[in-house]
């Protein structure tokens, strides 16, 4: 995501450029940018951590099932067709069969979800743990999400609930061996904000929300936490950054609504049903973390294919202009994004106008969203930037996970670095170089007020500082300034190179600091952890 605290640099550098004489020709081709911030000062609560259970001493080989063929050949249709074979990496991943019926008027829905679970960790799980995103508020908003039954292999089974109703447990009767799989029913109901849920600063983002018309539907299912070497990971949700951390799963989703909303969302609907007075629509995801939905009756949409994707842009009926522009934004970003790290692997993408408040742009698998009120002007560099930084998150953050409450600068930084690319190839390497230069005069403004910190702290630690303007600088600026320093000191080729290989070793799996470090050695030919503690690992005083 991108906060509006970044947004004022993004201004500048539009100056920058524009004195460097160089114009933004909007209409025919696109411009980069940049990632949000958020702006609430609460102090973050320290993560609960359940540890890991024991390891068995001796771990049997998981017995994988094969994977169901028609649900096969159904998710192959969001891929395209020279990413299907990735379905083969993911034949253990969970399934969520999940059947919806939103109540538009009411901003308001129910739901039953069954969730396919394998244990591919290398211990057995004797619980395992949902996430109601929306309970923790905060960029959330003050709607609710809950759980009114949950059942294991047809026997019901009583969750226990905590941190703020946003973690769902569920003990096993048995403990689930490495290689074997279980069902999870589970019935939910949610309530949506109106208006991001509040006048001052605790409101939402609106990424749930229901404003102008449109509902944003994002957390809006159980979707299960992320058990890795710390254990399970029950992150509170954050006031300042994103807080979906969850591994690459497979969704089948049928959706029921007024048949007058125009519904975009993560995959792609496949088939619907006519109902009495009402539609039923089917979706499929592909090999996606989360699945967010986002509806109004009043969306306009404009398409382009490139590079075999279909690009849709959904706008407001007002913003014309701003629908075309990120739908060009959009496909120019992919087009370069595809050459510089490698294919993105969906068949479909949507940018989407939302009204959104703290951020300028939220990014989702296959979908994201920009802020509405940037759309009446999309020459602006904000425009720019938003919807770059977020088609980048497909990349980072999307394909190749990384636990955002830890290492929020794998994909933040990432992303921002790659919105310069395309202000490197859709306008010009002079706006570039205004682009790196204008991050340069930010850091050391922080470090004019002895601010520096380091990139690769955690979200909490960020959370917990008294001044929020930290983390959008040390993650976003200076984080981008590392690949920046990286790049020459080590070439394109080696660069490039290597951010290609971690796109591919990486893909719909959970990457790490030091899976990106060392892809940026192998790559180079040497060891670089000089410059790698000078950017990432020290701060100045
Ligand atoms: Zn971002």
């Amino acid at each position: 995501m991108i906060n509006r605290r970044l947004a004022r640099l993004l201004f500048l550098i539009g100056l920058l450029i524009i004195l460097a004489g160089c114009a933004f020709p909007l209409r025919s081709q696109p411009v980069p940018t940049i990632a949000p911030a958020v702006i609430d000062q609460a102090k973050a609560r320290s993560a609960q951590q359940v540890p890991p259970t024991q390891s068995l001493p001796t771990q049997p080989s998981p017995t994988q099932e094969p994977a169901d063929p028609a649900s096969t050949a159904e998710q192959s249709a969001v891929l395209l067709p020279q990413a299907v074979p990735d379905l083969d990496l993911l034949s253990a991943a969970t399934h969520y069969t999940i059947d919806l019926q939103i109540d538009y008027p009411a901003k308001a829905f129910q739901g039953q979800a069954q969730v396919d679970f394998t244990n591919t960790e290398d211990v057995p799980l004797d619980r395992l743990y949902f996430r109601l995103l929306p309970n923790g508020q905060k960029s959330y908003g003050d709607g609710s999400l809950r759980v009114s039954s949950a059942s294991i292999d047809g026997q019901p089974v009583k969750p226990r609930l905590s941190l703020s109703d946003t973690v769902l447990e569920l003990p096993l009767a048995a403990s689930l061996d490495i290689g074997d799989s279980l069902r999870i029913d589970l019935e939910f109901a949610g309530t949506v904000p109106m208006e991001f849920g509040g006048e001052d600063e605790s409101g939402g983002y609106g990424i749930y929300n229901y404003s102008q018309g449109v509902l944003a539907l994002s957390g809006w299912y159980p979707i299960l936490a992320v058990y890795d070497q710390d254990g399970w990971n029950l992150d509170p949700v954050s006031v300042i950054g994103d807080s979906v951390y969850s591994d690459t799963s497979l969704y089948t989703v049928d959706i029921t609504t007024d048949p007058e909303l125009l519904l975009a969302a993560t995959g792609e609907e496949i088939g619907q049903d006519k109902l009495d007075g009402e539609i039923r629509r089917h979706y499929v995801s592909g090999t996606v973390r989360d699945i967010f939905l986002i509806m109004s009756p009043d969306f306009q949409i404009v398409s382009q294919e490139v590079d075999g994707v279909e690009v849709n842009s959904y706008y407001l009926p007002e913003n014309p202009q701003g629908g075309e522009a990120a739908l060009e934004v959009t496909a120019q970003s992919l087009q370069i994004y595809n050459q510089y790290f490698g294919e993105y692997p969906f068949a479909e993408i949507d940018v989407v106008e939302a009204p959104m408040r703290y951020a300028l742009g939220v990014e989702y698998p296959g979908i994201f969203l920009v802020a509405s009120d940037l759309y009446a002007d999309p020459a602006q560099d904000n425009f720019l930037v938003a919807t770059a930084h977020e088609v980048a998150h497909q990349w980072w953050y999307s394909v190749v996970g990384n636990d955002v409450f830890d290492e929020p600068w794998l994909d933040e930084s990432l992303a921002t670095y790659s919105s310069s690319l395309y202000y490197q190839d859709a306008i010009s390497p002079v706006a570039y170089r205004a682009f790196t230069s204008y991050w340069k005069d930010r850091l050391s403004d922080l470090r004019e007020d002895s601010l520096d910190d380091q990139v690769t702290q955690s979200l909490g630690y960020f959370e917990a500082l008294d001044t929020p303007r930290v983390y959008g600088t040390v993650v976003y600026t200076k984080g981008a300034l590392f690949f920046d320093a990286l790049r020459s000191e080590i070439g394109d080729e080696a660069f490039f190179g290597a951010l290609q290989n971690y796109y591919q070793k990486y893909k719909y799996q959970i990457a790490e600091t030091e899976d990106l470090l060392a892809e940026f050695e192998a790559s180079a030919d040497r060891q670089l952890d000089e410059l790698f503690q000078e950017w990432l690992f020290t701060a100045e005083d």
